[in-house]
Parts: C-alpha cells; sequence; structure tokens
C-alpha cells in the first residue's frame, strides 16, 4: 500500500498555548486515514505541547524546524538535536530554503545538521531545491544534487535509510506557485535515482512549495511523490485536517 506522509512546517508561528488549541481543533473529528503519517513542525518554542497534546498517538509525530550541529554549548538562542528530543521531537527539518537563503547557512553546515540529528536517534528531513534563476538556466538536477551530495552523500545506506528528503524549488515556497505535478515528479525521480545508487531506494520523497487543499490531489495523484511539505496551509486546523485526508474515502 502507498504510504503518504503529510508535513506541517508551521516556521515562526504558534506559541505553546496557540499550538495545544490547534492541536485540539485539528484531532476533533478527525479520523487519520489508514497509510498515512502526519507531521508536525513547531517552532521549537511549542515542540513540547505539541508533542503532549499528540500523546503519541501512532501515525503522528513532531520535529523540530532547525537545530544547531553541536549537542551543547555557548551557542545563545540556538536549540541542538538532544535538547529538540527532550521535548519529544522525533525528527528534525534541515536545510530548509528560509535556513539557506534568510539565515545564509551552507551546504557544509546542513551537512554538519544532518549528522547532528541522526547522533541524537532522530530522523532528519533535508530539504533540497533550486532557485528560479537556477531552473531558467536549466541547473535544477545540479543544484538538487550537490545539496544532496554535500549533506548525505557521506552517509551509508542504513544511515540514509533514516533520511526524508523534500524537494522544495525556492521558487514555489510562499508565493502561491507550485510546480506542475509532472515538474515534481521529474525531479523526485532524479532524486530516486540518486538514492537508489546508493541503495537507499525507500527514502521517502516529499513535495513542498505553495500546496494546498486545491492543489493537493492533482500533486499527490503523482506517484513519485511520497507526501507533501506544507508552510502557510496548515496553519489553520480545519484546513490542514482535510488538506491531511486529500483523496481519502
Ligand atoms: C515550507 O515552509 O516548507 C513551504 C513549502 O511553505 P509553503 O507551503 O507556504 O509554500
Amino acid at each position: 500500500m502507498r504510504r503518504l506522509t503529510f508535513a506541517a512546517n508551521w516556521k515562526m508561528h504558534l506559541g505553546p498555548g496557540e499550538a495545544r488549541e490547534y492541536i485540539k481543533a485539528f484531532l476533533a473529528g478527525f479520523r487519520l486515514p489508514e497509510g498515512r503519517d502526519v507531521w508536525f513542525f513547531p517552532p521549537a518554542i511549542s515542540i513540547e505541547a505539541v508533542a503532549q497534546a499528540l500523546a503519541s498517538r501512532p501515525g503522528f509525530m513532531v520535529g523540530a524546524q532547525d537545530v544547531h550541529w553541536e549537542p551543547k554549548g555557548a551557542f545563545t538562542g540556538a536549540v541542538s538535536a538532544p535538547l529538540a528530543a527532550a521535548a519529544g521531537a522525533r525528527g528534525a527539518l534541515v536545510g530548509h530554503s528560509e535556513r539557506r537563503h534568510v539565515f545564509g547557512e551552507t551546504d557544509a553546515e546542513t551537512a554538519k545538521k544532518v549528522a547532528a540529528v541522526l547522533a541524537a536517534g532522530l530522523f532528519p528531513v533535508l530539504c533540497v531545491g533550486e532557485m528560479l534563476a537556477q531552473r531558467d538556466a536549466g541547473e535544477t538536477v545540479t543544484v538538487v544534487s550537490r545539496q544532496l551530495a554535500a549533506a548525505v552523500g557521506a552517509l551509508d545506506s542504513a544511515a540514509l535509510g533514516k533520511v526524508t528528503v523534500a524537494y522544495e524549488p525556492v521558487w514555489a515556497i510562499g508565493t502561491g506557485r507550485n510546480a506542475t505535478p509532472a515538474d515534481a515528479a521529474a525531479v523526485h525521480r532524479e532524486i530516486r535515482a540518486w538514492l537508489k545508487a546508493r541503495k537507499a531506494a525507500e527514502t521517502r520523497i516529499l513535495y513542498g512549495g505553495s500546496v494546498n487543499r486545491k492543489n493537493a490531489a492533482e500533486l499527490l495523484a503523482e506517484r513519485e511523490l511520497d507526501g507533501v511539505l506544507v508552510g502557510g496551509a496548515s496553519l489553520d486546523p480545519a484546513g490542514w485536517a482535510e488538506l491531511v485526508r486529500t483523496g481519502a474515502a
């Protein structure tokens, strides 16, 4: 049976109290369709509240949006993977385009973060994707391959099997402009081939970039997609519950 993952990136929204209210509203009358997983990436301050509100329900998981690569130390303002784990996180986004392009995170830093997430026993969701000028110059596959090689190229297939890849073209994030299902699938196939060559064919590949209730069905009809990573459209609990049930009976 095809397994689908629906990952919600709340970005810098929803503090602990709001997060608790959100999960209560989301779960009210919600039935998780078989074969689906729902992952929440709240701000670090709300991880514990979300983890407690979900109370280890099967199919649900909480993760951090970012972590520092060191486990502890004098890094004011940063959150490490072990700290996120202690709050209830089981995963972490790494290399989200806002980390790369707003905060100037490098490929070398994403590699250190992936290693730190794995060392803490969490699973990394590695975000990759090209900028508009790179797509227009036909460089999409070169950019994505470079990001994969830098962040997870040194991992063996067992470690690579713990990674989820999220393909998120930068020009589609928060812009209302999403890749067509065929565009997304073409890049997913390249990522899958890259993973297969490293004996990690089972690694999940999510698509992200302005996914919403209206376009989710069309995107998920493309079988190359193992799920979606959603920012803006995950902030409304009722809307997110509907999106997670896309196409379900
Ligand atoms: C994201 O934050 O990863 C994302 C895809 O955002 P949005 O859905 O708002 O484009």
